[in-house]
């Protein structure tokens, strides 16, 4: 009783914490992050959740937020919003891709995939971590172009239905996988979180900029079930956010970026 009184008390609180927890911003951050916060799709207990924690750090926000800007100027591809609602043109290829094969730390489960530089060199580092501490990355699927996303989508159409292919599949054009910084990894099942090597990139893959897209109890916000082994590289310092300040919810971060003033 007493931790429903706390809950609801937090909860009736928020609209007074809204102006209060981005008060504290510098000015030019704070007009930037109120707009870019009032277009995320998101309840008002989470919106308050959010606020509230920049509240309680606002020089660590602003910090980030500079951080972030600074990726998003140098690499606008990199935190592109790509989901159910925004698509990416059909001729987009992004301009950097590499091969993954070679000596690497991680294993490959076919030859010729391909990832944006910038996310197979984290790859390489976080594979390297993680055969340290006797864990072997493998690597399932990473980028597809919007013609072999059309063919997986299509397929998964003709073997169970549109409604649930699209729970589990994204239409041509709307998948993470087509940026070229989308990587599956292992069994790609619901067994892969319980293995040595799901447990280990669920509690480290943050540090080397990968984010879980489409986690647990959250298809309502990403509109896809949960994947536990789908991750997205956005780099170091917004994995720090999307920790720090977006409650750990990689779709939450990138409609917030992807509504800032350009
Ligand atoms: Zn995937």
């Amino acid at each position: 009783m007493l931790s429903l009184i706390f809950v609801l008390g937090a909860a009736s609180s928020c609209a007074a914490q809204k102006n209060k927890g981005l008060s504290a911003l510098p000015p030019d951050i704070r007009a930037q992050a109120e707009s870019a916060l009032s277009s995320v799709h998101i309840g008002d207990a989470d919106r308050g959740r959010i606020v509230e924690a920049i509240g309680n750090d606002p020089s660590g926000f602003a910090l980030l937020f500079r951080e972030v800007r600074d990726v998003m100027k140098k690499d606008p591809d990199l935190l592109r919003r790509v989901d159910k609602s925004v698509a990416l043109p059909a001729n987009f290829v992004p301009a950097d891709l590499v091969v993954l094969d070679g000596a690497f730390p991680y294993v490959v489960s076919k030859k010729g995939m391909l990832l944006r530089a910038p996310a197979r060199d984290a790859l390489v580092r976080m594979a390297e971590a993680a055969k340290k501490e006797g864990r072997t990355l493998v690597v399932s699927s990473t980028y597809r172009s919007y013609d072999y996303q059309k063919t997986v989508f299509e397929r998964n159409v003709r073997e169970m239905g549109k409604a649930e292919a699209e729970r589990v599949s994204a239409q041509p054009g709307m998948s993470q996988h087509q940026l070229g910084t989308a990587v599956d990894f292992g069994s790609i099942t619901d067994e892969f979180g319980d293995t040595a090597a799901g447990r280990w990139l669920s509690a480290n893959a943050g540090k080397f900029g990968f984010s879980l897209s489409f986690p647990k109890d959250m298809e309502a916000v990403t509109g896809y079930r949960w994947e536990s082994w789908h991750y997205r590289y956005i780099s170091p310092p917004a994995s720090e956010m999307q920790v720090r300040f977006f409650l750990g919810i990689q779709q939450y971060l990138i409609e917030f970026l992807a509504a800032l003033p350009h």
